[in-house]
């Protein structure tokens, strides 16, 4: 990714207890995944993950819980007011890479995105 064509992007819960900031390219497409979790949350989420540098928490660290799985090598925040999931990141190898849940992002219209699918059950 070329810096130069990077933007900031904002994003927030329902309730706005949490909120947070990414650089990212033009976000043109979007993800969705059939791992279990991904399924039941139904989220359309973003087409990479952002690396530490890229991504800001901007307030709200209090309201995140965190729930793991399995391997337990993904974070999975929600926020304890409203129960919406802003994003994930890894765990243990995986620390500081961020996934977000782009219908967090009010400027995008998320469901007009184009969206591959990540096989995610078969990892
Ligand atoms: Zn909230």
């Amino acid at each position: 990714m070329s810096n130069d064509d990077a933007r900031s992007y904002e994003g927030r819960c329902h309730c706005g207890a949490v909120r947070f900031r990414f650089r990212s390219e033009e976000i043109t497409e979007a993800r969705r995944c059939n791992c279990s979790i991904c399924v039941r949350k139904g989220a359309v989420v973003s087409a990479r993950y952002y690396q530490p540098h890229e991504f800001e928490l901007v307030q709200g660290r209090e309201a995140l819980c965190t729930y793991r799985f399995g391997d337990e090598v993904v974070n999975h925040y929600f926020c304890k007011h409203c129960g919406i999931y802003p994003f994930h990141d890894g765990a243990g190898d995986y620390e500081g890479r961020f996934r977000v849940n782009l219908g967090c992002v009010d400027e995008l219209d998320v469901l007009a995105l184009p969206v591959k699918m990540i096989d995610g059950r078969s990892y």
